[in-house]
């Protein structure tokens, strides 16, 4: 094993499951090719039995030939090994992270139940000063349990080696937000109830539940989509403008805004809907019902579509509605934030038609603008017509968990989620949780590549 400096060991527990395949290993990839500096050992953990080829294997199946002569890439992968043990077990953990050479990133790449059952282990162990853990969402199961979590957590290393998992917070439109309203004249301004009437943040999906049920199956779009990423996107949209863009003012504003959100009216029941796919057809593929998915149990009573209406109680956002809405198996992918401005005070008489609402739509995948805009169009010459500029970002530099391990590895906590907001977007859903819990809500059914419920 070599023993240059600045080497970083990661080692992932729960590497034998989907989300180091199919998300971090690439993201893993992505990075070195951007960041070369990194020199990563990279240990997998889990209770499953694989030899040292089929790691090997899976682990070089990420990059390509070219890149497997970069001197980043060799390293990692000549610095990789897969250890069997239960992270859950003291002793076992010990031996998994005994393998560790220069500073140690921990990554809890597992249920959440069992993340804390790893916290208590990791209690019994001597820890290196530079310890870093990363978490993934969901954190915890309601807001006792992340605060449990967090309790966890903070008996091992301080909230500044502690980063907290929300790969929306890397996202392309999810950083655009800060430039866009915080070094543009024109957004600037408009950036409030003022101007703005209302705000859609939508993560719609054509696809359905693609063998996830273990996954997905009483988790549900509400919790998996909305408490988690389209409330740090609200927070992203709604704060006040940070003193600094770092980790603490950064984090403290995000903080404020969620402080302040609420479900519309306290009225969960009215400002909430939930539906469940039946079967249809999506992309011309046929979609079963989600209740008859495979390993789907129906009583769970999973949904499949949530939305929410938040109010955020500041006097930048006081009366505007926030809607956040996700949903699977639907007609498209739309995954975006939308703020629609009021009109103006004055309709210029002599000026026919509106033209449509003024809109601003953030692509939430490629950062992709597009404005809306009542204009004098190509028709009669006083009528109004709507007019759509777009503007499209380049390429991201590397896949959003590209930029969580960068994060992690440069001890840059902007991109963490902090642990009194984890515990904040529990409390944010706990009443529309609780209404849905008690039947309050029907859950409507809506067919597979439909617009969702009507
Ligand atoms: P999996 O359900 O695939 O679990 C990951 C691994 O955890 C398993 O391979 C298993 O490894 C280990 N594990 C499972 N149950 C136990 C247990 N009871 N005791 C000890 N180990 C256990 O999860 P994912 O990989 O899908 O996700 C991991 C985390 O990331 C979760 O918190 C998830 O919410 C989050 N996440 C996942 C995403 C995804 O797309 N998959 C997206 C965003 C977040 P072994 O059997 O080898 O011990």
């Amino acid at each position: 094993m070599s023993g240059q400096d600045g080497v970083i060991t990661l080692v992932v527990t729960g590497a034998s499951g989907d989300l180091f395949e199919r998300l971090l290993l690439p993201g893993l990839a992505g990075l070195l090719a951007v960041r070369p500096e990194h020199r990563i050992r990279l240990v997998g953990t889990g209770r499953s039995e694989l030899s040292d080829e089929e790691w090997r294997e899976q682990v070089g199946a990420a990059f390509d030939e070219e890149s497997r002569t970069r001197e980043a890439e060799s390293f990692l992968l000549e610095n990789t090994e897969w250890v069997q043990a239960d992270p859950s077990e003291a002793d076992q953990l010990r031996e998994v992270l005994g393998r560790a050479e220069g500073r140690l990133v921990l990554y809890l790449a597992l249920p959440p139940a069992v993340s804390i059952k790893v916290c208590q282990a990791l209690r019994e162990l001597d820890l290196p000063e530079d310890f870093k853990i990363v978490a993934e969402k969901p954190f915890g199961t309601d807001a006792e349990s992340a605060a449990q979590l967090n309790e966890e957590l903070h008996t091992l290393v301080g909230e500044e080696d502690i980063h907290r998992v929300d790969h929306f917070l890397a996202l392309p439109a999810t950083l655009d937000l800060l430039g866009l309203r915080l070094a543009n004249r024109l957004f600037a301004q408009v950036w409030s109830g003022v101007h703005v009437e209302s705000v859609d943040i939508v993560y719609d999906e054509t696809l359905g539940l693609e063998g996830r049920a273990g996954f997905y199956d009483g988790t549900g779009a509400l919790v998996d989509m909305v408490q988690s990423h389209l409330l740090q996107v609200l927070a992203m949209v709604a704060m006040e403008p940070p003193a600094r863009v770092d980790a603490v003012d950064l984090r403290d504003q995000m903080a404020h805004a969620l402080r302040a959100t609420s479900v519309w009216d306290d009225d969960p029941v009215a400002s909430s809907r939930r539906g469940r796919y039946t079967a249809g057809s999506v992309d011309g593929r046929e979609l079963p019902s989600y209740v008859e998915e495979e390993d789907v149990d129906p009583s769970l009573e999973t949904e499949t579509y949530a939305e929410i209406t938040c109010r955020v109680d500041t006097e930048r956002w006081a009366g505007v509605p926030f809607r956040l809405r996700s949903g699977k198996a639907l007609a498209e992918n739309r995954n975006e934030v939308r703020l629609t401005l009021r009109p103006t005070a004055h309709r210029t008489p002599g000026l026919e038609g509106t033209g449509g609402p003024e809109t601003l739509l953030i692509d939430l995948k490629t950062g992709h603008l597009t404005l809306q805009l009542a204009t004098n169009g190509t028709g009669e010459p006083f009528e109004l017509e709507r007019s759509t500029l777009t503007g499209a970002v380049g390429e991201t530099r590397m896949k959003p968990y590209g930029e969580v391990l960068n994060a992690a590895f440069e001890d840059d906590a902007r991109l963490s989620v902090r642990g009194d907001v984890a515990v904040r977007c529990w409390e944010i859903i706990a009443p529309v949780r609780e209404a849905w819990a008690a039947g309050e809500v029907p859950m409507q059914d809506y067919a597979a590549g439909s617009d969702g419920p009507s």
